[in-house]
């Protein structure tokens, strides 16, 4: 689970770490209200959606009155800001963060990322921060450190020293770093965090001498831990989601969109990255990932055929059923419902196997429905991809 800039930096603020002093609007009129109680001369009117690149795409801008704060938040609420992190069809901007102009005088980078290889979480350091990072990655990676931090023994002062020395930090900085980067982590340990991207971490002029900010903040959430994480839960912003996806995982559904054509229902996530495969072997595009998980009921199947139809660009949805807590009975039950109550106009391509195989391949031959089947794996990609081909 991915939220907003702003909640990340009012998480790292109750963590000790240094922030512009902020607020959040919904509309201009309070964003020049925020500004004027936030108080200077200099603003940062923020848009506040789940992805990175705003500043290139005209989603931060620093502006000098009131008059410009409201301005400047009346064009940005209500459009669909486009990044290099939102896909073409972006994302619709529904609040604004305004917070205090800094005085930069430097921006690097500091993530904190789970390194999947050793899997422990490592810091990824860099003098060169801002809105080039993915250049400086790309065309001068010696510029990169990395640090990794062993679980049972935490983050130790001398690696964040180590960070803060080799991207350029010293003298007074040198404990602020310290103490900011062992606030981090111990948020990221708190709150089940996956990863916290602070890009730019800023040197800022603060007019009594040179400290270290936070100017931007990405947090993104283990899933699985969220139960036990009831503040980080309320930050969800589901306008942020893809719809079909929050429906889906109120059923019970562990659906992904993709970009292809072919719609897939398969039970279990091996089972199903399987089928993905299969298809995109013999020259298909799934329209998306469905896990129906054990013991489908006919209503769990009809639910899944529901929300992969939300999607306009399916041509044909492919079935895979390997029943082993499940049952094929329910699984054709549920289709034969699904294509009832949904009048599904697209073909669908079943496989079944496993327990009540017979049964279940007998109710859909007596349906009077016309389902495409096929014996395997295998052989039900092929006819999906042959469908959508014509
Ligand atoms: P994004 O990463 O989505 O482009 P950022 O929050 O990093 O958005 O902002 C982009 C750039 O805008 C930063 O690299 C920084 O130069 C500038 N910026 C952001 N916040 C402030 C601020 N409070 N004061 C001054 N400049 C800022
Ligand atoms: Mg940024």
């Amino acid at each position: 689970m991915n939220i907003h800039e702003y909640q990340a930096k009012e998480l790292l603020k109750s963590y000790g770490v240094s922030v512009p002093v902020g607020s959040v609007a919904y509309s201009d009129a309070q964003a020049e209200q925020a500004a004027e109680e936030i108080g200077g001369e200099r603003w940062v009117v923020k848009a506040q959606i789940h992805a990175g690149g705003r500043g290139k795409a005209g989603g931060v801008k620093v502006v000098n009155s009131l008059e410009d704060v409201r301005k400047t938040a009346d064009a940005m609420i209500g459009t669909r800001l486009v990044t290099h992190q939102t896909g073409p069809e972006g994302s619709v901007v529904q609040r604004v963060w305004i917070e205090q102009a800094s005085d930069i005088r430097h921006e690097y980078y500091l993530g904190f990322v789970i390194d999947r290889g050793t899997q422990r979480i490592t810091i990824i350091a860099s003098s060169e921060g801002g809105m080039d990072i993915e250049d400086v990655a790309k065309t001068s990676p010696d510029k990169i450190v990395k640090e990794v931090i062993d679980p049972a023994i935490g983050l130790r002062d001398f690696q964040c020293r180590k960070v803060a020395t080799a991207i350029g930090l010293k003298g007074k900085l040198m404990p602020q770093a310290v103490k900011l980067m062992k606030a981090i982590y111990r948020c990221m340990r708190d709150k089940d965090a996956l990863q916290a991207e602070i890009n730019p971490l800023a040197l800022v002029n603060t007019g009594e001498g040179e400290k270290l900010m936070v100017l931007d903040a990405k947090f993104n959430f283990d899933d699985n831990g969220l139960y036990r994480q009831k503040q980080i839960t309320e930050l969800r912003d589901l306008a942020e989601e893809d719809p079909k996806e929050v429906e889906a995982s109120g059923h019970g559904l562990n659906y992904i969109a993709l970009d292809g054509n072919i719609g897939c229902i398969v039970n279990g996530a091996g089972l199903a990255m399987a089928s993905l495969d299969a298809i995109t072997l013999h020259g298909g595009r799934p329209a998306n990932f469905l896990d129906v998980g054990g013991g489908a009921s006919p209503e769990k199947v009809t639910n899944a055929c529901r929300i992969v139809l939300q999607d306009p660009n399916v041509k044909c949805i492919l079935v895979n059923i390997f029943a082993g807590i499940n049952r094929c009975d329910w699984i054709a039950q549920g289709l034969i419902q699904a294509c009832n109550s949904l009048q599904i106009q697209v073909p669908l391509i079943v496989r079944l196997a496993g327990t009540n195989v017979e049964e279940g391949r007998k109710i859909l031959a007596e349906s009077g429905l016309s389902f495409i089947t096929a014996e395997n794996l295998d052989a039900a990609a092929a006819k999906a991809v042959a469908t959508v081909k014509g």
